[in-house]
């Protein structure tokens, strides 16, 4: 006597499947010797064979013909004998389910509606265990009953990998998304996504914080001179720079080209101008190199802004970038700040 047994409810009837053989004797082709092949029923007793026999239905499904559809009711329990069955999702495979492998027995105990779409990938035949079967054969063999959980086990293992696996890719691509590939500093998006709420937990706080907008001062030489590749390199060392300079607790982004901001949180403005033409000392004092050669000197201009209150995102960074814009007019290679 097996230790699974049906849950007390009514019985609901099967439903109608295209193409069904069967008969008194069961259907034609359905053996003992057939099943005691099938990797479902190892182990099964021939005298529980012998009484299966009679039960079970044979389907044929032509290519393309459903089996399954997600969301469906499904009381049945397939036994794939020979051909290959797909598991689609939006209408693309997501799985194959190969000869002796079994489908339906998730929405059969849960008494739920199929939970995927199965299609015959190549013509396939299956044996059908109607649900009065199902709980037969699980009622009388024990070892169908460990089979029963093993599989159910392993597939549960396997969703659980695959779950696992689509997190750590949904958050690489999230990464990705928020990311600049040539520096690996925040993007824009970061930038668009974040700032906001920077500057509402410092104005919350009333705590001090600055931003800083830099630029690299004729950048377009390097490109002209030295070709592109001697341009990204530039902006690769430029980014060194800016993470070896400023303090852990400090963030910057990649905007434009060679545009980066830099947000300086808890920080009060003489705070943050010495921490800024720190840097910009170090780039303007820097050797750059590419290929072997030596490149010119290499500055950048900033432009500060510190949080005022009724301070917003799109205020403050249009007052750095003014910031930056008298910088650039007064010179080059200096920082800038409102009411300097
Ligand atoms: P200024 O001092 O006024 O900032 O002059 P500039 O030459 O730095 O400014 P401009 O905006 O005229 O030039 C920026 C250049 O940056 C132009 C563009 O070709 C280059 N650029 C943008 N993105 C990249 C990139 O990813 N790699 C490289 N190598 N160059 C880039
Ligand atoms: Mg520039
Ligand atoms: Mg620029």
């Amino acid at each position: 006597m097996g230790f699974l047994r049906k849950p007390r409810k009514p019985l609901q009837p099967g439903l109608p499947v295209a193409s069904e053989e069967s008969s008194r004797d069961g259907a034609p082709g359905v053996s003992v010797a057939v099943l005691r092949e099938l990797q479902a029923l190892q182990g099964i007793g021939d005298q529980i064979l012998d009484a299966l026999v009679p039960r079970a239905r044979l389907l044929q499904l032509a290519a393309g013909q459903h089996l399954l559809r997600r969301g469906e009711p499904n009381l049945r329990v397939y036994i794939l004998l020979s051909g290959l069955l797909r598991v689609e999702l939006d209408d693309s495979p997501l799985a194959y389910i190969e000869q002796g492998e079994t489908v339906g027995e998730l929405s059969l105990l849960a008494g739920s509606s199929a939970t995927a779409t199965v299609a015959a990938e190549k013509p396939a035949q299956l044996l059908v265990l109607d649900e009065e079967t199902f709980w037969w054969l699980a009622e009388s063999s024990h070892e169908f009953s460990v089979g029963l959980l093993v599989r159910l086990a392993k597939r549960l293992r396997s969703n659980n990998d695959a779950v696992q696996e689509s997190i750590v890719l949904r958050r690489q691509f999230e990464q990705a998304a928020l990311s600049d590939a040539l520096t690996g500093f925040r993007n824009r998006r970061w930038l668009d996504q974040t700032l906001p709420r920077i500057i509402q937990r410092h104005l919350h706080a009333s705590e001090p914080l600055c931003i800083a907008m830099m630029d690299i001062d004729h950048f377009k030489q390097i490109n002209d001179g030295y070709g592109h590749a001697a341009g990204d390199a530039v902006l690769l060392q430029v980014g060194q720079l800016v993470r070896a300079n400023l303090r852990p607790a400090d963030s910057a982004a990649r905007i434009g080209g060679e545009e980066f901001v830099l947000i300086l949180p808890q920080t009060l403005l003489p705070g943050a101008i010495s921490a800024v033409e720190r840097l910009r000392e170090a780039v303007a004092s820097a050797s750059f190199n590419y290929d072997g050669r030596l490149l010119p000197q290499v500055t950048v201009s900033l432009g500060l802004v510190a949080l005022e209150r009724g301070a917003n995102p799109q205020k403050l960074l249009a007052q750095a970038d003014d910031a930056l814009y008298t910088a650039k007019q007064s010179g080059r290679n200096r920082t800038e700040w409102p009411g300097r």
